[in-house]
């Protein structure tokens, strides 16, 4: 019995380690979909700020497209001045002309308080677009260190899985079946340790007798309050 209780000892050890690690991989996935939202989030807040610099250089371009327009009316209105027969015709044409400069020197500072903008926007721009790529190296890096420890739970849930196939064999099925049903009752833990006279399972008192005979650890002895298979796990639990 002592073998066994042994062996379902560290069963039951191997199941909560199984436990924990089937916890870590099902947070696993969602760990990634946070990053990958992060980092959409990231590149979304930087390709807007690139629209507006490229919508603004449309508008600049707008603009000075508009003003060479004007600039050719100016000239063909200069190339009338020889044409013109009265001095009322010339008094207009003048003022045709001067509401064009005029209206053109409004447009030449637009233009200039556009391309003020623009360079400033840009300025930020790159200021974001690098502190952008040092986020997305963190995000990286959180990813690869967060893919390695994937693969690493994956490998220890193998290595555990390999190991409770062999206990499983070595304990009679009697013993592993009372421990399967305690276990699917009880939280998971079918099997526990008494430290105090108390039991670990539930933190009842076990009476002084029954404590003795567990710490002999060679009969199955059940906790009277919880059910749970009672284990003494050595002298350094005692206090
Ligand atoms: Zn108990």
């Amino acid at each position: 019995m002592k073998d066994q209780l042994k062996l379902l000892w560290e069963l039951q050890k191997i199941d909560l380690e199984l436990k924990s690690i089937k916890e870590e991989k099902d947070r696993h996935p969602k760990e990634i979909k946070k990053l990958d939202e992060r980092q959409r989030i990231e590149k979304e807040r930087i390709q807007k700020e690139r629209e507006k610099v490229e919508s603004l250089e449309k508008t600049r371009r707008q603009k000075e497209a508009h003003l060479s327009a004007e600039q050719e009316k100016i000239k063909r209105a200069e190339g009338r001045m020889s044409e013109v027969k009265t001095n009322k015709e010339y008094q207009a044409l003048l003022t045709e002309i001067d509401a064009l400069k005029e209206a053109n020197s409004r447009m030449e500072e637009e233009i200039l308080q556009v391309m003020d903008e623009i360079d400033e926007l840009k300025k930020d721009l790159s200021k974001r677009e690098k502190e952008m790529g040092g986020i997305l190296e963190k995000i990286e890096g959180e990813r690869k260190k967060l893919q390695e420890k994937m693969v690493l739970g994956e490998k220890a849930w193998n290595e555990r899985m390999e190991r409770r196939e062999v206990l499983s064999k070595q304990i009679e099925s009697k013993l592993v079946k009372l421990y399967t049903t305690l276990k699917e009752k009880r939280q998971g833990v079918g099997v526990v340790s008494v430290k105090s006279e108390t039991c670990q399972g539930c933190f009842v008192h076990v009476p002084p007798q029954m404590f003795i005979e567990v710490q002999k650890n060679d009969a199955l002895i059940r906790c009277p309050h919880c059910n749970r298979i009672l284990y003494w796990d050595g002298d350094r639990d005692r206090k």
